[in-house]
């Protein structure tokens, strides 16, 4: 296989067990994908596997209109979401999909994250918005992810959890760990009267 596929299964591979050590997933849930380079190629974790027991060559890779070109396993039943961001941010090199606790609870009161903290409006790009409700798996979901990220690097899931894109895999994986802080001092600030906006994004 070629040398930038396998590159890109590897990073695959530690990043999700990297999702797993930081507690953004547990077990089997979350994926995280790479697109690899100057390719019609785009590598994801498979479906139902737990992160710890992973091996490189379990990863899939799959071609841009979902099939799978290399791989024992089913592709992230994800895939849709991660196919249409790929389509609709051609800049996005890799995503991270998490169910993350602080961040998940504030989607799952129906709040976004509004724009609060410096380090979050320069990495993130604003606002976490929230997508719409929609089964995991659908396209239906894919779309209102897509709308939800705008041209920004997160958005929350209703009901379900995050996702963060970036220019590399680990970029994304930096900027779900940006939102469980914003999402953390959000609900903190809450409690001591609410939030105030970063003064140039009012
Ligand atoms: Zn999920």
């Amino acid at each position: 296989m070629e040398e930038r596929v396998l590159e890109a299964m590897k990073e695959v591979l530690t990043t999700g067990q990297e999702m797993a050590r930081r507690g953004l997933v547990a077990g089997s849930s979350g994926n995280c994908s790479v697109r690899v380079p100057d390719s019609d190629y785009i590598v994801i974790t498979p479906t139902s596997q737990e992160y710890e027991l992973m091996l490189q060559e379990d990863m899939c890779v799959v071609d841009s209109a979902g099939e799978l070109v290399e791989g024992r396993y089913k592709p992230s039943v994800e895939i849709n979401m991660h196919l249409a961001i790929y389509e609709a941010r051609p800049e996005v090199g890799g995503i991270v999909h998490t169910h993350q606790t602080m961040a998940t609870a504030v989607a799952i009161a129906g709040h976004s994250i509004p724009p609060i903290l410096e380090e979050q409006v320069f990495t993130l790009l604003g606002a976490v918005e929230l997508a719409d409700h929609a089964l995991p798996g659908t396209v239906e979901l894919a779309r209102n992810t897509v709308a939800a990220l705008g041209n920004r690097n997160a958005c929350l899931l209703a009901h379900h959890g995050v996702v963060a894109v970036g220019q590399k895999i680990r970029d994304a994986l930096l900027n779900a760990e940006i939102v469980e802080r914003a999402a953390s001092i959000y609900i903190m600030s809450n409690i001591l009267g609410g939030p105030k906006i970063v003064p140039f994004m009012t």
